[in-house]
């Protein structure tokens, strides 16, 4: 039988909309993509009452629990020391993690605050998951019997630190180690998302629902999650053929979707376009009007992106059209900032001016003022300009300024995609 897991945030901040609990999201997806489920998730204050009942409650039910937040040195971190009083185990110095601690601050070449040492001390029969971007080790603690439980049956209770880049490499190099060796899985389990865009969550869906029937009447799970700009297919299988039966399905929904299928793992479509970019030795300058500079904001999250980016243009007036690209005044008069003509001679002059092998450029009328009736807000047009010829496609997002600068950056990028994945045709 699957465990039964559950999760505690801690963090006011959370609880006063100041922070978003993406804690929540990434370790369920973590452990739902290794077959294990979530049963309960809860998000408490920082204060010692509430911590304490949430953890006890959770200790009463669940085989593990986890809990992220306040393992930090202040005096709002008060996670450690409630659990180790809820558990009735005393805290002691860990020499090895106060050492640890100190070769960090000295690394850094600034002097450790004593407040820190408090960060090195470890109930007792703990144990102690390295922290790789922090000072606050996590901690795991087997409690069998567990008191909390009527049956006694043993629990785990595992304690994180609340910033993300110090709990995901924790639990990725400690946490799933543990929960497959503690709770191995009962049976085999395959989880694939293939990550598709341009198409509606419906469309995509009524494209392979059918082909996909027998499968699912076989035990595969199909599951669709629609993002802004984006449709995620996952793809679950759980028995001896677990492994066909999920490698039959992406290959029917790959023949189906084709090129609209640009992921089956943790790649986004910026990253894509970055591989594709590098694979192919080829560079692009962009010239972005609408998006004002999120397409070389999201190409600049990729590692690697500088081997292909030569340049991000951020022409939002016609004078740095004209200026910066090339844009014909006539042009700008005679058909407007947004509009095919004007976005061909932004990719044009983008990719001639800075000798690359392609020009991305997008113009449109983000709103809410600004529309007209033959160019409504929403309007956008992108080009793409390889040398020998320039695509034009002309979109309409009518929707929020931030929703449509990313769903404006996204078909861009996707129009740069399909691109370079034509050339291996
Ligand atoms: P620190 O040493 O930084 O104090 P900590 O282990 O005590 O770490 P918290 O103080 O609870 O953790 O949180 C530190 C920061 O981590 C918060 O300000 C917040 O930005 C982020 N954080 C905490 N919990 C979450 C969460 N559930 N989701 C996303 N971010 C979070
Ligand atoms: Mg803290």
């Amino acid at each position: 039988m699957s465990p039964s897991i559950e999760l505690i945030n801690t963090g006011s901040e959370l609880l006063l909309g100041r922070v978003l609990n993406t804690h929540q999201q990434w370790i369920c997806r973590q452990l739902a993509d290794r077959g294990y489920e979530v049963t309960r998730q809860i998000c408490v204050a920082d204060d010692g009452p509430s911590i304490q009942a949430a953890a006890r409650e959770s200790l009463g039910r669940a085989d593990l629990v986890l809990t992220t937040g306040g393992l930090g040195p202040t005096s709002d971190d008060i996670t450690r020391d409630l659990i180790a009083q809820l558990l009735g185990r005393p805290l002691a110095l860990d020499a090895a993690v106060l050492a640890n601690i100190k070769e960090r601050f000295a690394k850094i070449k600034r002097p450790m605050p004593r407040s820190t040492e408090v960060q090195a001390m470890v109930p007792a029969g703990a144990r102690v998951l390295a922290n790789l971007n922090g000072t606050a080790p996590g901690l795991a603690v087997e409690i069998n019997p567990n008191p909390f439980r009527e049956n006694k049956r043993g629990s785990w209770l595992i304690l994180l630190p609340g910033p993300p880049r110090e709990l995901r490499p924790m639990f990725s190099e400690s946490v799933l180690p543990l929960v497959l060796e503690e709770f191995p899985p009962a049976q085999a389990f395959v989880c694939r998302t293939l990550h598709t865009t341009g198409m509606g969550e419906s469309a995509v869906e009524e494209k392979i629902a059918g082909s996909l029937q027998p499968l699912v009447a076989s035990g595969l799970e199909l599951g669709y999650c629609a993002r802004i700009g984006e449709v995620d297919v996952r793809l679950i299988a759980r028995d001896e053929k677990a492994a066909a039966t999920v490698s039959q399905a992406e290959a029917i929904i790959r023949q189906l979707l084709g090129v609209l299928v640009f992921s089956d793992g943790d790649d986004t479509l910026e990253s894509t376009v970055v591989q594709l970019l590098t694979a192919r030795k080829k560079t692009v300058a962009l010239a972005e009007s609408c998006t004002g500079g999120l397409i070389a904001h999201r190409i600049t999250n990729v590692p690697g992106a500088s081997a292909v980016l030569v340049c991000g243009l951020v022409t939002y007036s016609n004078d740095a059209k004209k200026n910066l690209l090339g844009v014909r005044g006539e042009t700008l008069a005679g058909h407007g900032a947004v509009s095919a003509a004007v976005a061909r001679q932004m990719a044009e002059g983008a990719r001639e001016r800075h000798a690359t092998d392609f020009g991305l450029a997008v113009t449109g009328i983000a709103g809410p003022s600004g529309g007209s009736a033959q160019k409504p807000v929403g309007t956008v047009f992108i080009a793409l300009a390889d040398g020998r010829e320039t695509t034009v496609e002309e979109r309409f997002n009518p929707f929020d300024r931030e929703t449509f600068k990313f769903v404006t950056s996204q078909q861009a990028l996707d129009l740069m995609r399909r691109a370079l994945a034509w050339e291996d045709k």
